[in-house]
């Protein structure tokens, strides 16, 4: 079931800044104000299992992006069996969702809000209208937003936040008069944007 409650106290939970809030995440932070885990007083005693630490990584990056168990899961499996390092194909799968290249290329400031762009029908690959958030970018493929979204004061202010931080990863070619994107290739691990161990991930699920 998808999570609907407050988005900050998952990033309380995984003790790491998830980024779900977009530009709030970047002036007014919780877990800055409250580092301490949801319903936990103190800090937990002892040494986590190797178990709880497979666990937390993966629960991780599952809330990072967004996910529900039984997709991501799937989307483990099929890495799990892919001819090239598991933990690289599940990460560039994920990088590579519309969603994500939709943030990435900078007309969302979260994945919350890139998905909502996707959802309405507001984005196109090669022209055509796509509205499903897990689609596959491939290589040499461009996006690129309808009339009526590049005129919303949200996507607006997400490109000028894109300007200022200047973060957007060389695999992506961005045309700034049209607010396109052409994957150039496919992404290298440091430009992915999971600072998650992969494979603590995978292991997870070969248990
Ligand atoms: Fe996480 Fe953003 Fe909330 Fe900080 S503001 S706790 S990064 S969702």
């Amino acid at each position: 079931m998808r999570y609907t409650g407050p988005v900050c106290k998952l990033c309380r939970r995984e003790q790491n800044k998830l980024f779900l809030k977009g530009d709030k995440c970047l002036v007014k932070c919780t877990l800055e104000k409250r580092p301490t885990p949801p319903g936990a007083a103190r800090p937990q005693r002892g040494k986590p299992s190797a178990y709880a630490i497979r666990l937390r990584e993966k629960q991780k990056l599952r809330r990072m992006i967004s996910m529900t168990e039984k997709p991501f899961k799937r989307l483990v499996e099929a890495a799990a069996k892919s001819s090239e390092a598991s933990g690289d194909h599940l990460l560039r799968a994920l990088e590579m969702r519309l969603d994500n290249v939709v943030r990435r290329m900078g007309l969302a400031t979260s994945l919350k809000q890139a998905r909502q762009l996707v959802l309405h029908g507001h984005i196109r690959v090669a022209g055509r209208r796509v509205n499903i958030p897990s689609f596959n970018v491939p290589t040499g493929g461009v996006v690129s937003p309808d009339a009526k979204c590049r005129e919303t004061v949200g996507v607006k202010l997400s490109l000028e936040t894109s300007k200022k931080l200047n973060q957007r990863p060389s695999y992506i070619e961005f045309n700034e008069g049209e607010l396109s994107a052409k994957i150039l290739r496919a992404p290298e691990r440091a430009e992915m944007s999971f600072p998650v161990n992969e494979q603590l991930i995978i292991e997870h699920y070969s248990k």
